[in-house]
């Protein structure tokens, strides 16, 4: 079986969802996912999403992005992402997600490394609402078709030219021929023993990138969350406990009950020292307690991680909460331009899959979703721009050895990052 579209997003969390809405409706759209539409990293964010708070607030969060991300961040994308991040959520909004507000409007939470409160959420399952929102809108359109379960493990190229992808659907390969292809296929969590993303997501666009000879950017800037839940199984997903709680008044405290760090210092600067904290100590893990905020308060604005806790046996209104670093997000990725083009031709990549080099070697908090949201807008917008001088173009049929070809994907990518980040390299899966 061969699809033939104008536009194939592999990715249905934010920037795949996004890029779709904002693609023109004339177009004929093919989406995929690797599992169920929902299983992303998009659905499992809780803090919230990053805005300017007016246009006078542009330079100073373009400030505290650099200098979370040590300045290494691509000044150019970090402007734009500060600038574009008004009309953006604007629109969110209008497409249906209701952040918090009060009687003044939208009500702005803070998270570490930012000057100030300037983050819009919902409750504490803010990414779970933006999913629901954008694949309710996606669902309305009848130009776009999706696809769950089904796996991109190739490029379609002629040369330097994108013409699609191999996909795998129930063991069988489907090729989607395109004449625009678009790589949404976020981070690389699921190839860390220790991780707070969904397992699935094994950064399959950057195996493929390398296998293709697409150019790929800052590999070795991996971010780890200081505070996931704390359990000794290395195979499950690790839940997090989002930064806000301690943007809130969360302290971490250690094994004695003292306080050992400012909590609100940049994600990388306080997992090093709970690092430290955990050796110093001899214990697997530090606390984070939040019982100085009331029980109706934490019910109220954290009820996921409330919930999620009491069913570990900790009741946060009173227990401390053991926690831990691990991997969270990835800064590196598919280099593209300010638009997502990727060094291939009709290819480009959004969301956390991507380099647009904003978060320079350590994301600011709550500045993801927002990345996806901005860049695949553009990227989308130049796509409408473009794509009528383009057309579908279909290469011989490749012969894929299936049993083997997966795991060779992700021990690419696997055997690159040990290379680059020997440090790191007893956290890896093996395969
Ligand atoms: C627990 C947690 C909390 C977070 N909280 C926040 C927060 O509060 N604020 C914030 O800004 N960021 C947060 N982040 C980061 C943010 O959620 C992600 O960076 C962002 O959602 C990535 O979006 P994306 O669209 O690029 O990728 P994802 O949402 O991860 O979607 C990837 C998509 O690609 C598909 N895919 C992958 N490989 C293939 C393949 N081979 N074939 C077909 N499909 C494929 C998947 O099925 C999925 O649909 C959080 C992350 C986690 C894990």
């Amino acid at each position: 079986m061969d699809i033939i579209t104008d536009v194939l997003i592999v990715g249905t969390g934010v920037a795949g969802l996004y890029s779709a809405l904002n693609l023109n409706k004339d177009l004929n759209i093919t989406m995929i996912s690797k599992g169920k539409i929902d299983e992303c990293n998009t659905a499992l964010a809780q803090g919230g999403i990053s805005v300017a708070r007016g246009y006078d607030d542009i330079k100073l969060f373009v400030e505290d992005t650099l200098k979370a991300g040590k300045h290494k961040n691509n000044t150019e994308s970090v402007k734009i992402l500060a600038k574009e991040s008004i009309e953006n959520v604007n629109k969110l909004c209008e497409l249906g997600v209701d952040f918090e507000r009060n009687q003044e409007g939208l009500v702005f939470t803070r998270e570490g490394a930012h000057s100030i409160n300037r983050i819009v959420y919902y409750k504490d399952i803010t990414g779970k609402r933006v999913e629901e929102v954008l694949l309710n809108n996606v669902k309305l359109q009848n130009n776009i078709n999706i696809y769950e379960n089904f796996e991109l493990i190739d490029m379609l190229k002629i040369g330097n030219k994108c013409i699609g992808g191999v996909c795998t659907k129930d063991n069988e390969i489907v090729n989607i021929y395109a004449k625009v292809t678009i790589l949404a296929t976020g981070g690389i969590g699921g190839i860390f023993k220790n991780s707070t993303n969904q397992r699935l997501i094994t950064g399959d666009g950057i195996s493929i990138a390398l296998r293709n000879d697409i150019k790929v950017k800052n590999l070795n800037y991996i971010q780890f969350h200081p505070t996931a839940f704390f359990t000794e199984n290395s195979n499950c997903r690790k839940f997090l406990i989002s930064e806000s709680v301690r943007g809130e008044g969360g302290k971490l405290i250690n094994n004695k009950g003292e306080r050992f760090v400012d909590e609100l210092l940049p994600r990388d600067v306080v997992t090093k020292y709970i690092c430290e904290e955990k050796i110093k100590t001899n214990c697997k893990h530090v606390y984070l307690d939040v019982s100085s905020m009331s029980k109706d308060f934490l019910t109220k604005r954290f009820p996921n991680i409330y919930k999620e806790c009491l069913k570990n046996g900790i009741d946060i209104s009173k227990d401390p909460i053991p926690v831990s670093p691990a991997q969270h997000y990835f800064m590196g990725g598919i280099d593209v331009d300010l638009y997502g083009q990727t060094s291939m031709d009709n290819l480009y990549a959004f969301g956390e899959v991507s380099c647009t080099g904003v978060h320079g070697e350590n994301r600011l908090a709550s500045n993801s979703l927002l990345e996806g949201l901005v860049f695949s807008q553009r990227g989308s917008q130049k796509i409408n721009n473009e794509i009528k001088n383009k057309k579908i173009e279909v290469a011989k049929k490749f012969n894929y050895n299936l049993d083997n070809y997966k795991d060779s994907n992700k021990k690419i990518l696997i055997d690159t990052i040990s290379r680059l980040r020997g440090d790191i390299k007893n956290e890896l899966v093996t395969c």
